[in-house]
């Protein structure tokens, strides 16, 4: 796949604030994973870690794409916001190898960091998997109530 994007180490510029991980937790790409098939993802998926999301293009079609799972979230969460289920006390629980790209590719610029890795690069990535995502969110009940039908309104007219 594609470009390669550059990735960052925690490095001194990091005060460990933590805004990233309160706010909205990290999008996968695609080349997090190894095996991208219905069985390969679901069985990551069952780990309890990961949720589907989807970004509102302007027609209202859903890209899928796969995020760190937020507190007390299902599967399928098309979220505004939220802390990510990994985020202790001690910083990320996950070895840095397991963290989204679009965690490990975020630029640490205290306080007001930014990656070159955006949500809206992450979806175009996933396009080419679109079939199997939706199977999945088929899968694990949809989810699509009121609040993501206002979500998506949000989302496309403030855009
Ligand atoms: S996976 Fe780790 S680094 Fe990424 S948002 Fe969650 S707690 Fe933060």
């Amino acid at each position: 796949m594609g470009k390669k994007y550059k990735e960052y180490p925690p490095t001194k510029d990091c005060i460990g604030c933590g805004k990233c991980c309160k706010r909205m937790s990290g999008h996968y790409s695609p080349t997090d994973f190894k095996d991208l098939s219905y069985d390969g993802l679901k069985s990551e998926i069952e780990k309890g870690r990961i949720s589907v999301d989807w970004w509102s293009e302007v027609d209202r079609e859903k890209s899928y794409y796969l995020r760190a799972r937020h507190i007390d979230a299902p599967v399928v969460d098309p979220s505004w916001g939220g802390i990510c289920m990994n985020l202790t006390k001690n910083g990320c629980s996950l070895p840095r190898e397991e963290r989204p790209l679009g965690c490990r590719t975020l630029k640490p610029e205290k306080g007001k960091c930014d990656g070159e890795y955006s949500k809206e690069i992450c979806k175009n990535e996933w396009k080419q998997y679109s079939d199997v995502l939706e199977e999945l969110v088929e899968y694990y009940g949809g989810a699509y109530d009121v609040i993501g039908a206002l979500a998506d309104f949000l989302e496309v007219f403030l855009r």
